[in-house]
């Protein structure tokens, strides 16, 4: 949801409601600092959408050659999850994965300034 034609009203409402957060997406190179604020729905995506995405996740897995991390891997990207304000105990709210991404070598945190 892009918010830049929101007024200030709305904006506000939005960041403080429960069931938002707000999260920059970067326009351009990082270097250049454009950033794009959106609102990300704090649940869970749909059924069909983390379907979708595991799908996606997973024929892009078995063209890389089917890899996983080593646990040492797996832990910190596991440790940043569970430190993360989109983890919801079970599942990433951005994407809807739920551990098993976190072990193909092919995947990366979904936000658009990955965190592992
Ligand atoms: S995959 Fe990225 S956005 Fe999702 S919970 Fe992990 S660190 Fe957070």
């Amino acid at each position: 949801m892009d918010i830049r034609k929101f007024n200030r009203e709305q904006i506000k409402k939005l960041i403080n409601s429960p069931d938002f957060l707000i999260i920059y997406e970067s326009l351009d190179e990082p270097s250049k600092k454009i950033l794009r604020p959106y609102i990300k729905d704090k649940k869970l995506p749909s059924m069909a959408k983390r379907i979708k995405s595991a799908t996606k996740d997973t024929v892009e897995w078995i063209k890389k050659g089917s890899k996983f991390v080593s646990n040492e891997e797996f832990d910190r990207r596991m440790k940043i999850c569970y430190e993360c304000e989109f983890w919801n105990k079970t599942h990433c709210r951005v994407c809807g994965c739920f551990k098993a991404k976190q072990k193909m070598t092919s995947s990366k945190c979904p936000l658009p300034n990955p965190k592992w």
